[in-house]
């Protein structure tokens, strides 16, 4: 069964993520989160990086939005550039990011990827609702007490999810020596 904690997939950043690998899961639509993951906390606007791989999955032909549990006037800000659907104070882990989008685009739980920092907030809200989970490795910021907590406790689902790719690997691996 699958373990709601646990990401289907992890990358370093989102830089990693590419048109390619998210349509080969048969995705059509992304649920971005905005703190850590395209930026810091400390960043109001999108780099010129994060507009550039925002166009390139644009231009591939998926649709993004932007889910923050962060408040209106931040997230509006941040979007001006990127002139995305947004959801401001979206109450992630709520399946409500996902139904949204869903209905926005006309697209299924199963055919949404939720991309974003966080196994208690980005992760659970989309197994939660049956979308694809992909974490991405926080970009570092000075996090206060209350978030170091949560990235302590988020480390066995990050190594729950190690262990099932290095199991995947292995059985490859050992099918690949069974056809030979
Ligand atoms: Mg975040």
């Amino acid at each position: 069964m699958r373990n709601l904690f646990v990401p289907d997939y992890m990358f370093a950043d989102i830089y990693k993520i590419t048109p390619e690998f998210i349509k080969s899961l048969g995705v059509r639509a992304l649920v971005l989160d905005i703190d850590n993951t395209l930026v810091t906390y400390a960043v109001a606007e999108p780099t010129p990086e994060v507009i550039a791989w925002v166009r390139g999955m644009q231009e591939s032909g998926l649709s993004l939005s932007i889910a923050s549990n962060n408040h209106g006037p931040r997230v509006e800000k941040f979007n001006e550039k990127l002139g995305l659907y947004i959801m401001c104070e979206s109450g992630k882990p709520s399946r409500k990011a996902v139904r949204n989008a869903c209905a926005h685009f006309g697209v299924k739980p199963q055919e949404v990827a939720v991309i974003g920092d966080q196994i208690f907030t980005d992760v659970l809200c989309a197994s939660r609702a049956g979308a694809v989970a992909i974490l991405v490795t926080p970009i570092p910021y000075n996090e206060n007490l209350f978030f170091r907590f949560k990235r302590v406790c988020e480390k066995p689902f990050i190594r729950a999810y190690r262990k099932r790719e290095e199991k995947k690997l292995k059985a490859q691996d050992k099918s690949k020596e069974n056809s030979k």
